[in-house]
């Protein structure tokens, strides 16, 4: 059924391997105040306010928990900014001026490896808490809560296979940052009693695997092993990537954990390494910006806050300039989109991609069955498309649109170029009510 998806174009190779541009000091970074999990804050400082590197500011209050707030520059605080946020919404950012002194919180404490390998699981949860470390790949889940399930764990999966087209951004990290990704898989370890990780990637990352298998071989024991998967999307869907590197089918709606796993992205897994071993929170993140609409597509390693106007012209402009854009944050199949370029790359945005805007007309529904066919949930879009254009609740909760992972495999694959994902989208919605 996936294996139909096989057929997405590659677009990874606009930015291909190249190493990431470092962009560290901009001017100005901006940090949301809110976000979709968190929409209310408090702050701690006022302006005119000096704060430092990695200093907690504030928090993000949620109706299920709390975000701490951290400076990812020091400087001072000028007061807020509305700029697009990665959900697609106009935000309040906080602005603070860089002084580009880089002067770091005295929170941040380099933890020696004896002071490490006394950490309990519980203390590392705190300590993962206290730094907000969140699920970076996207998803923001708090990594905390992860770690405080008491099921026992036997495998723990690194997701390094970044199976959207375009994005390249986890690839160099993986090949940048080789030994932070390893030290961060071996304190997760630690921290369940486990002896079991396995880097999960796509087979066709040869020099990623080549690179791990070098370091690995150091390492003897360490129970730590690369793990090539399909060249496919949705490859690194939790459940697609637990099947294929463990042969353990998740029900739905199951948690991994409640089978012996436990799964982060691999920049979850460096912020966790910087988390324990130096007690700092993500402030700088890889990101990448690409697509047919910029000139020279390119992998960065930027400072959590940084606007993405300021690396656009880095990236050579925009190739048509006279062309409308599309500006998507995240993947081109699960991202947002946002009207303009004044967006600011969050913890979890990991890429930008630029198009230059084409009008699709949508034709009638054929039936064709393509959307049910590509679904990986085994949902019927088309059924619950119809549902919601006659707005028949009682059908749209039977056909179970909650359980849409919002792949946008069904969306990619209409023959009608009906935006069929926005409907299972609004469906979601319905069933709730
Ligand atoms: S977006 Fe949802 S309904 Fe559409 S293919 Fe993906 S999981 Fe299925
Ligand atoms: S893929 Fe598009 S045209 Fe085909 S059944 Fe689904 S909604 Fe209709």
């Amino acid at each position: 059924m996936i294996a139909k998806t096989k057929g997405i174009k590659d677009t990874k190779k606009l930015v291909g391997s190249l190493p990431a541009v470092r962009y560290i000091d901009p001017k100005y970074i901006f940090l949301a105040t809110t976000n979709t999990r968190c929409s209310k804050f408090e702050l701690y400082i006022k302006e005119g306010d000096h704060v430092n590197s990695c200093q907690l500011i504030g928090k993000r209050i949620g109706p299920f928990f709390e975000q701490p707030i951290h400076s990812t520059c020091s400087g001072t605080f000028i007061g807020f900014e509305k700029h697009y946020h990665r959900s697609g919404k106009l935000t309040d950012f906080i602005k603070i001026e860089n002084d580009f002194k880089d002067t770091l919180d005295p929170s941040c404490k380099e933890r020696t490896p004896e002071e490490i390998s006394k950490l309990t699981k519980e203390e590392m949860t705190e300590i993962i808490k206290n730094t907000a470390n969140v699920g970076l790949g996207g998803s923001s889940f708090p990594t905390y809560i992860k770690f405080q399930t008491n099921e026992p764990i036997h495998t723990i999966l690194i997701n390094g296979i970044e199976c959207e087209p375009y994005i390249t951004a986890d690839h160099r990290l993986m090949l940048e940052f080789p030994y932070r990704v390893i030290n961060g898989i071996k304190y997760v370890m630690q921290a369940f009693n486990c002896k079991h990780a396995k880097i999960c990637i796509k087979k066709k990352y040869k020099d990623i695997k080549e690179t791990y298998e070098a370091i690995l071989k150091e390492e003897e024991g360490s129970g730590i092993e690369i793990c090539p998967l399909g060249n496919y999307y949705p490859q690194g869907w939790e459940v697609e990537m637990i099947k294929n590197a463990t042969g353990i089918k998740l029900n739905p709606g199951e948690l991994p954990s409640k089978r012996g796993i436990i799964n982060f992205n691999v920049s979850t897994i460096v912020g966790i390494y910087k988390a324990i071993r130096y007690n700092m929170p993500v402030i700088k993140r890889f990101i990448t910006i690409t697509g047919d609409g910029i000139n020279h597509p390119k992998n960065f390693r930027v400072r959590v806050g940084t606007s993405v106007k300021e690396l656009l012209p880095i990236c050579g402009g925009y190739k048509n300039p006279d062309k409308e854009k599309v500006f998507i944050l995240g993947g081109p199949m699960m991202g947002a989109s946002v009207p303009n370029d004044d967006v600011i790359i969050t913890k979890t945005v990991t890429s930008i991609i630029v198009l230059d805007k084409e009008e699709h007309r949508e034709e009638p529904c054929v039936r064709c069955g393509s959307c049910v066919l590509s679904c990986p949930v085994h949902l019927e879009p088309v059924q619950i498309m119809n549902a919601v254009k006659t707005l028949d609740k009682e059908r749209i909760k039977k056909l179970n649109p909650t359980r849409c992972i919002e792949c946008g495999l069904c969306a990619y694959s209409c023959t009608s170029k009906i935006n069929v994902t926005d409907y299972i989208r609004k469906a979601k919605l319905i069933a709730k009510l």
